[in-house]
């Protein structure tokens, strides 16, 4: 009988000794052991991207993003009359940015949440329709912590491609509240020997294209300006500013 126990306890040990060995996780080519930590939690967000849907009506809108067969999404949809809705968890990485960067983030889906604000792209946003978006930004940037001045639009993190949200999205009045960064003048003067393109980059711009990068530098803090192509000796004090604005906030 007192062999019996002994065996029993000799079985339950191996048991116990097969159960610590380590498992072996496989991603890519490196064999890893797994040895997990009971520290973790889901990863956060820390940008928030803006987009115009380009569509007529919210239920078009939300056609294209959940079909099964367009191959893009948003975490949120705001239709023009203040609606809300949520397409994906903001956990999961949404496919709304595309082929993206912004200051040196590559995979600004993997880094941010998207919202699509329902509009043509040659329309007024209305009023209602942006204070609905003013609180789901308040609420999203007291969750995530999402710093002021990585509120940005589509055409900002990806300039050779986009151009939303468009000219008339009221980017002074989201920066008064908070979310992204705005000079109003006077602006201070820019030295002599400040370089516009490396201006652009170290404020987060892609300027492997830097006919995109004014562009979409102009459409965002220059919208009432036709000439995109161009900056002026006032988008190059705007810049500067911005800049400046970046660093404090950085602080
Ligand atoms: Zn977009």
């Amino acid at each position: 009988m007192r062999w019996r126990v002994r065996g029993l306890l000799v079985m339950l040990g191996g048991l116990v000794v097969s159960a610590c060995v380590p498992l072996t996780q496989r991603l890519g080519n490196v064999a890893a052991e797994w040895q997990p930590s009971p520290h973790f939690e889901a990863r956060r967000a820390n940008y928030v991207i803006l987009h115009h849907t380009s569509n007529d009506t919210l239920v078009h809108a939300l056609s294209v993003l959940t079909s099964p067969f367009s191959g893009v999404s948003s975490h949120y949809l705001i239709g023009r009359e203040g609606r809300v809705l949520q397409l994906v968890d903001e956990r999961q990485r949404a496919w709304h940015a595309g082929a993206s960067y912004w200051g040196g983030q590559t995979d600004m889906n993997s880094a941010s949440i998207g919202i699509e604000l329902d509009n043509t792209g040659a329309e007024p946003f209305p009023s209602v329709q942006i204070e609905a978006l003013l609180a789901l930004l308040a609420d999203i940037q007291t969750r995530h912590r999402i710093p002021q001045a990585n509120f940005l639009g589509h055409a900002d993190v990806a300039p050779a491609r986009k151009s939303d949200p468009s000219a008339l999205f009221p980017w002074p009045r989201l920066a008064a509240a908070g979310f992204g960064l705005w000079c109003e003048p006077p602006y201070p003067d820019a030295p002599d020997d400040f370089d516009v393109l490396l201006g652009l980059a170290a404020f987060g711009y892609d300027i492997r294209h830097p006919e995109a990068a004014v562009a979409a530098f102009k459409l965002h803090f220059s919208p009432d300006d036709a000439k995109r192509g161009e900056m002026n000796a006032t988008d190059r004090a705007k810049l500067y500013c911005l800049l400046q604005q970046r660093i404090t906030e950085q602080q």
